[in-house]
Order: structure tokens, then C-alpha cells, then sequence
């Protein structure tokens, strides 16, 4: 009898050593699994609205994390409780240059209240295409540089809108830190990349690279520790993924598609744009 409660307990002490031997090797190996980061995407959008649950359980699965940007004050409230629902959205908050006289005081109120909670201000920038006359232009460089003097001062990352813009961007951001500021959908000539390059800017491609070869010559000639990915997302592309919505489920082709330009595997791509992605949020 006390023959077999030792065999029983040998049995047992040998099954409980197997399943935490299993358990090490899954946390090991979801310890070293790499990260896919969204650099910019507008997940607190209305449109993901009826399945954001379903995102935020995919980005999950995926292994992705989103910097969540923002248009206004209304919408980045929508950031702070979608970043509170997930710790895979980082959020930024900020004005976007199409909402240049939304209430630039309360939204600087709500990064410093949230200071801590925030990863960074965005989206923020200059675009001709929203302003109708000078008045239009100065406000949105007056919002823009109030926006870039909060996030100096509370050491945030910044994610900018440079759409027809990128010069006068290049001569406000001369006078602030250019280190941690990404020029998302960079569309600028090769020698506007170059100028971007030597500013130590960031700068993003998104699900175009699958098919545009101008934006392919333009990656192969970016600095390779200064490429994010993103999707824009809700922006729809016409000429891939069928029209839908930018998903940051399309981040693993863009991915794919830098990886083939850079000529690395998918596995060392992505652990390169996971560095990236860290070193533009100082994290
Ligand atoms: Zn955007």
C-alpha cells in the first residue's frame, strides 16, 4: 500500500515538474515573440466603433500594438477610453490640422492632466489642403507649435501630419527635438527623405508600399533604424486590400512588403521595426 502512494506521488511530482516545464517554454516563447507595432492609426475613429472588440482581441492574437492618434479634443477623449479598455493602444492625443480651431486650451489641459497615461501628442502637423486663407495657415501653425511645446516639455513623442507641408515642417521643427517625431505616410521627394534623415525624424509607410514604386525607392533610401509601419486607418487604398478600411490586421503584408525591399526575413524585418518602433517611443 504505501508502495503505491509513492508511485501515485512520484507520478504526480513528475506530471506537476512536465507542466510547469510546459509553462516556462510557452512564457519563453511569448516572452521573445516579437511585437508588431501600428505607428498610426485612428482606432478610436467611429467607424471601428461597432467591432472594436474584435480589433482589440485580433491585435491580441497578432501580437500588435497601435499608437492610437487623435483629431480633437472629443475624439481623443475616445483615445484615453479605448487605452483604457486595452494596454495594446498607446494613445495620443492631440489636433489634426483638418481641426485646427478645435479648443486648443482644453486639449492641452488633457495632456498635461494625463500626462502619464498618454504615449505621446498626435496627430499634429500643417496641410494646405484644410486651410482656406492666411488666417487658416497661422492657426494651424500656431496650434501645431503650442502642441509641439507641451509635448516638449512632458518629453512625448509626436506624430506629424506633413502632407504638402513638409518644408515649412522642417523650419518649425528645426528649433525642437527631432528625435523621437515621426513624419507619418512620409510622401516627400528623395531629397526632402535625405533632409528628414539628417533631422533624425522617424518616418512611416504604410499599406501603399505593397504596390507604389515610387514609395519603394523611397524606402530602400531611408535609414533602416528610422522605419515605422502604419495604416492610417479608417483611410480606405484604392489599388489594395479591396477597399476596406485600413485594418491593423494589414500591418504583417506591410511588413512582408518592407521586408523584400530590404532584403531581410519577415522575422528580422519585424524585430527591426519593433527596435524602431521602441526607440520612437522611448520605451
Ligand atoms: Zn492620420
Amino acid at each position: 500500500m504505501s508502495g503505491l502512494i509513492f508511485f501515485r506521488k512520484k507520478l504526480m511530482s513528475e506530471k506537476i515538474s512536465q507542466r510547469n516545464r510546459f509553462i516556462q517554454t510557452i512564457l519563453r516563447i511569448v516572452k521573445e515573440m516579437t511585437w508588431l507595432y501600428d505607428s498610426h492609426i485612428h482606432l478610436s475613429d467611429p467607424e471601428y466603433a461597432s467591432y472594436i472588440e474584435f480589433i482589440l482581441n485580433e491585435m491580441k492574437m497578432l501580437q500588435i500594438k497601435v499608437c492610437c492618434v487623435s483629431m480633437d479634443y472629443e475624439n481623443s477623449l475616445q483615445t484615453l477610453l479605448l487605452a483604457k479598455k486595452s494596454n495594446n493602444v498607446l494613445p495620443f492625443i492631440g489636433i489634426h490640422p483638418e481641426c485646427a480651431y478645435d479648443d486648443l486650451e482644453s486639449i492641452t489641459k488633457l495632456i498635461e492632466v494625463n500626462q502619464n497615461i498618454i504615449s505621446g501628442v498626435g496627430e499634429i502637423g500643417l496641410d494646405p489642403t484644410y486651410a482656406k486663407n492666411n488666417e487658416d495657415s497661422t492657426r494651424q501653425v500656431h496650434v501645431f507649435e503650442n502642441l509641439l511645446d507641451v509635448a516638449e516639455k512632458y518629453d512625448k513623442p509626436v506624430s506629424i501630419h506633413s502632407r504638402k507641408s513638409l518644408d515649412d515642417i522642417f523650419q518649425i521643427m528645426a528649433s525642437y527635438n527631432t528625435k523621437h517625431a515621426l513624419l507619418h505616410w512620409f510622401d516627400g521627394s528623395k531629397k526632402q527623405l535625405q533632409k528628414a534623415m539628417d533631422m533624425g525624424f522617424f518616418v512611416s509607410y504604410g499599406p501603399v508600399i505593397v504596390y507604389a514604386n515610387d514609395k519603394q525607392a523611397l524606402l530602400s533610401k531611408t535609414d533602416e533604424s528610422k522605419i515605422l509601419v502604419e495604416t492610417d486607418g479608417p483611410v480606405r487604398f484604392s489599388r489594395c486590400f479591396e477597399m476596406k478600411s485600413g485594418q491593423t490586421s494589414f500591418i504583417p503584408s506591410v511588413i512582408f512588403s518592407i521586408s523584400k525591399i530590404l532584403e531581410k526575413s519577415f522575422d528580422e524585418t519585424a524585430k527591426l521595426l519593433e527596435k524602431n518602433s521602441k526607440a520612437y517611443l522611448g520605451i
